[in-house]
Parts: C-alpha cells; sequence; structure tokens
C-alpha cells in the first residue's frame, strides 16, 4: 500500500504503470469507463480485476474507475465478465496504432527473443 503526500492510502503500484514496450503508460489512452446507468453493482469488476483498477461505492453500489493507469494495456477482461456490459473501452485501434510503432515492435520482438527458452512452443532440445 502506498501513501500520497497527504498521507492518503492509494494502491498505484509502479510495476503496473511502468513503461509499455518503451512507451509511458501515462501516454497511453487505455482504461474502463463504467455506464453508471447500466452498472447494477455486482461487484464482479471490482473484485476480479487484479490491478486495482477499481473501487466501490458502497452507497451509490457503482464500481468506480479510480486507478485508471493501473489498466493493462490491451486488456478487457473486466469488461467481458460484466453481466450487463456497463464497461467500455477505447477502440482497439488505440493497441493497433502502437504497434505500429518501430520502436515498439522491435521492443516485443526483443523481448520475445529474451525470453525464448520460457514462451517457446517448441520442445527444448536434449543433449
Ligand atoms: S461488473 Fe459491470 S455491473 Fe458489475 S459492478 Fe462492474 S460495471 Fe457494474
Ligand atoms: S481491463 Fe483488465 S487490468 Fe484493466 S481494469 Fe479490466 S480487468 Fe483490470
Amino acid at each position: 500500500m502506498n501513501r500520497c503526500s497527504l498521507g492518503n492510502r492509494y494502491h498505484r503500484e509502479t510495476r503496473f504503470t511502468r513503461d509499455w514496450h518503451g512507451v509511458p503508460r501515462n501516454e497511453i489512452s487505455w482504461s474502463p469507463k463504467v455506464d453508471e446507468d447500466v452498472c447494477i453493482g455486482c461487484g464482479t469488476c471490482v473484485t476480479s480485476c487484479g490491478r486495482s483498477v477499481y473501487k466501490f461505492d458502497f452507497t451509490r453500489k457503482k464500481a468506480v474507475v479510480t486507478e485508471r493507469m493501473n489498466c493493462k494495456v490491451g486488456c478487457m477482461t473486466c469488461s467481458t465478465s460484466c453481466p450487463t456490459k456497463a464497461i467500455s473501452f477505447p477502440s482497439r485501434r488505440v493497441i493497433l496504432d502502437l504497434k505500429d510503432r518501430p520502436e515498439v515492435r522491435h521492443a516485443i520482438e526483443d523481448e520475445l527473443l529474451a525470453r525464448r527458452e520460457e514462451v517457446s512452443s517448441e520442445p527444448t532440445p536434449t543433449c
């Protein structure tokens, strides 16, 4: 748990807000938006997001996005599991445009190669 300069607790974790393949996270407009007229307050998004993006307003029984920069770029899990489809995201064009950037493509290729043993679907050769 972190505390801001006023001493209030907050959940922003640097591991969630670090650069996305070389692009500063705060330059990427990817985060959920809740339509409160459609939200029935089931709490599924609040309890299932592993990045503490949401809080729950117990008085109004609504999900509230409080740490939008914690949201994993490209993830839409909460939207998929919301029973009333109250959660929306920007167009996936945002992700496609990012992946068109040469520096992003190179960063992903570099990571794939660096983690080849871990992520390869091919069997590890035996001696
Ligand atoms: S999953 Fe959907 S309906 Fe349930 S609290 Fe979240 S936004 Fe509201
Ligand atoms: S898209 Fe994924 S990371 Fe972002 S708020 Fe929903 S569940 Fe959390």
